[in-house]
């Protein structure tokens, strides 16, 4: 079972993974993993990708896509893999087709945990820290007792410059548009599975496993 899995930040796709690759004994090979685990064993791809890196450069596509073909190929994706954060663009995701291909498998599900846009900004903008001890509250997922106040110290508790509404608004559309071009090209080939992420955590995994025995 090889999988793609997609989602916006703040859809719950990292949670959604680690249920998915314990579900079905894949291993879940996420972009940055990768990356650290090929630079830290000096590969020779690991070492170019590391070159682009220390000079503060995006790594090209044709280094990428080698060391995704090298995490591929290895033992334990023998069975399947669950792709997390990769591909990123069109390019990347022609690129892996043709690699896939190569080593006589194919992409099984595209799998996007949806969230609309409203939702995944109350989602990442809900956390607030109390200044004395540090204690981090969501005011969706785990509101303190009085609002704006620590409930251990009487903090007044503030929001990251980062979680502000409007950065988190600027971030997330730079995302959406990024990722259009991902999800029409894999709905062209039809293997996109759109799944409504705002359902409770265990709905939505209950759906994607069903789709994925279906
Ligand atoms: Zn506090």
């Amino acid at each position: 079972m090889n999988i793609i899995l997609m989602g916006l930040p703040g859809a719950g796709k990292g949670t959604q993974a680690e249920r998915i690759v314990e579900e079905f004994n894949i291993p879940h090979i996420s972009t940055g993993d990768m990356f650290r685990a090929a630079v830290k064993n000096e590969t020779p791809l690991g070492l170019e990708a590391k070159s682009y890196m220390d000079k503060g450069l995006l790594v090209p596509d044709e280094v990428v896509i080698g060391i995704v073909r090298e995490r591929l190929s290895m033992d334990d994706c023998a069975n399947g893999f669950l792709l997390d954060g990769f591909p990123r663009t069109v390019p990347q995701a022609e690129a892996l087709t043709a690699t896939v291909k190569e080593l006589g498998r194919e992409i099984n599900h595209v799998i996007n945990i949806n969230v609309r846009r409203e939702q995944l900004i109350e989602r990442l903008t809900g956390r607030w820290i109390c200044p004395v001890c540090g204690a981090s509250y969501h005011t969706m997922f785990n509101p303190p007792k009085e609002a704006g106040v620590c409930d251990k110290d009487g903090g007044k508790l503030y929001q990251r410059e980062d979680d502000k509404p409007e950065v988190v608004a600027q971030r997330l559309d730079v995302n959406i548009a990024q990722t259009q071009p991902l999800i029409d090209y894999y709905s062209a080939q039809e293997l996109l599975r759109d799944i409504n992420g705002e359902q409770d955590i265990q709905v939505v995994f209950a759906e994607i496993k069903s789709l994925l025995r279906g």
